[in-house]
């Protein structure tokens, strides 16, 4: 893994959400794209050389609207850059954690990703990220 990629963060309300965050920031959100397969509306804000992703679900049954729902909002998951992928998730099923997709998948902002279970990292939510070639 080379660096965090982004913190992604779930919010109720994306709209209000990225106006908190652009005066939080003094800079608006570079990008605003739905996700449909996971149900979510996601924005990304340029920190610096940091990212920053919020997220809203589009449906009661969509990952992020059960996170509110549970646990409030606040940080979701974090994101690694990985070199590839594919060979990330073997390695990382070889070293005993349990993956929630065994196969990268489209992500948000033009990245390949997969993603541990929780449970296998100490409570959090770990996204890998490829960039797509
Ligand atoms: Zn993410």
């Amino acid at each position: 893994m080379r660096k965090i990629e982004h913190i992604g963060i779930a919010v109720k309300n994306l709209k209000e959400a990225n106006e908190t965050y652009a005066k939080l920031f003094g800079a608006e959100a570079y990008k605003e794209e739905g996700v449909e397969s996971e149900g979510v509306l996601t924005s990304f804000f340029q920190v610096g050389p940091n990212k920053i992703e919020l997220l809203e679900g589009t449906h009661p049954d969509s990952p992020i609207s059960k996170f509110i729902a549970k646990r409030g909002e606040g940080i979701h998951h974090i994101a690694f850059d990985v070199e590839d992928i594919e060979s990330e998730i073997k390695r990382l099923e070889g070293e005993g954690f349990t993956l929630l997709n065994k196969e990268a998948k489209a992500g948000a902002d033009n990245k390949l990703v997969a993603f541990l279970h929780p449970k296998s990292s100490h409570g959090v939510l770990v996204e890998l990220c490829q960039e797509r070639r």
